[in-house]
């Protein structure tokens, strides 16, 4: 019996691995199922992790060669976006992860995205975390800049916007419906204060539907249209506009953070360049306003520096330094060759 099964059905005998045994077995299939596949030249392992983060390949591979399902997903509902990685492995994984038994991972890993607001009612968790993570057209289907208008619960990129949506007052120009009820048009922004557009394809259905109403004269069936619609529309705009905010404030805590660790960035870097002597070079540099030092780019970075790392960029600030020391004594000597030029030119007067 190899070293694996005989692991296998040691970890079987344990109560953790009984309580999920189905999810165990299915795993362990999964798991010799890609390790046969690699035998033969079929499925690849690696194919099976291609739209996986690099750096949790590795970790995720021995996970899931090795312990119990409980236990690896334990490890991927510790990050919202390693278990999204996770269920686009293969079929197998999104199809275990998507049963309704497995709702509760999708909340845990929910709970790992700090201060995310909480999922809307209209939304399943994991669609409601792709929405937030993952960085995909949700119309094209590829990987490109594709900003969430949450009003839509949808990424949409720049290719595919002119397709999608339509600015909210060139829609209410063009189809000549100024008396429309705002309420039924559902507007999505990127920004709070940024432009809002109305999905071209809900629009027409809301314009449609409130023309036809109009034009039969049916007050009743009109009103309930317009407050049924509106009462769904005003649901999506709060959301967005909890989202919008949240990642407001997101954005401002991590500028803040950011500018943070340049501080001590850059103050380490001086504490070092003083120990070697560059006093009076920053000392002038702080005298002149010169920002040569601070916004060098090996300077500028968010990131703290430890004494290992000092040392990869130390030359290339060194140098700069010296640089500094060369013009500045440069301009000593300028400054003593004329103080003592007008000295001579006193001397003169004097005898004269
Ligand atoms: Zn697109």
């Amino acid at each position: 019996m190899s070293l694996r099964r005989s692991q296998r059905l040691k970890d079987l005998k344990t109560p953790k691995a009984a309580i999920d045994a189905k999810a165990r077995s299915e795993t362990a299939r999964v798991s010799e199922q890609r390790v046969q596949g690699r035998r033969r030249g079929g499925l690849k392992l690696k194919d099976m992790f291609s739209d996986m983060p690099t750096d949790i390949i590795h970790e995720s591979r021995l996970a899931i060669l090795t312990t119990p399902a409980d236990v690896y997903l334990g490890y991927f509902v510790s990050s919202a976006t390693n278990l999204l990685s996770l269920s686009r492995i293969s079929k197998t994984f999104h199809a275990f992860l998507f049963k309704k038994s497995s709702a509760d991972y999708w909340k845990r890993a929910l709970k790992t995205i700090e201060r995310a607001p909480p999922c809307p009612q209209w939304l399943i968790e994991p669609a409601f975390i792709a929405l937030i993570l993952f960085p995909v057209c949700m119309a094209c289907g590829k990987k490109r800049p594709a900003p969430v208008y949450w009003a839509f619960l949808m990424r949409i990129c720049d290719s595919c916007k002119p397709r999608l949506v339509i600015d909210q007052y060139e829609l209410l120009d063009s189809d000549r419906i100024c008396a429309i009820p705002r309420t039924i048009l559902n507007l999505g922004r990127v920004t709070r204060y940024g432009r809002a557009y109305c999905l071209r394809d809900e629009a027409r259905e809301a314009i449609h539907a409130w023309k036809t109403f109009s034009k039969d004269e049916d007050t009743e069936a009109l009103d309930r249209y317009i407050e049924e619609k509106s009462e769904r529309i005003k649901e999506l705009s709060d959301f967005q506009s909890l989202c919008l905010v949240w990642l407001e404030n997101e954005e401002a805590l991590r500028a803040r953070e950011r500018d943070r660790l340049q501080k001590e960035r850059y103050q380490f870097i001086i504490s070092k360049l003083q120990a070697l002597g560059f006093e009076p070079e920053l000392q002038r540099l702080q005298q002149n306003r010169m920002t040569v030092l601070s916004n060098h780019t090996l300077v500028r970075v968010p990131e703290l520096l430890t004494d290992r790392s000092w040392r990869t960029i130390q030359g290339e600030l060194v140098k700069l330094m010296q640089s500094l020391r060369t013009s500045r004594l440069a301009y000593e000597a300028e400054l003593e060759k004329k103080s003592k030029a007008t000295a001579r030119k006193r001397t003169l007067r004097k005898r004269t």
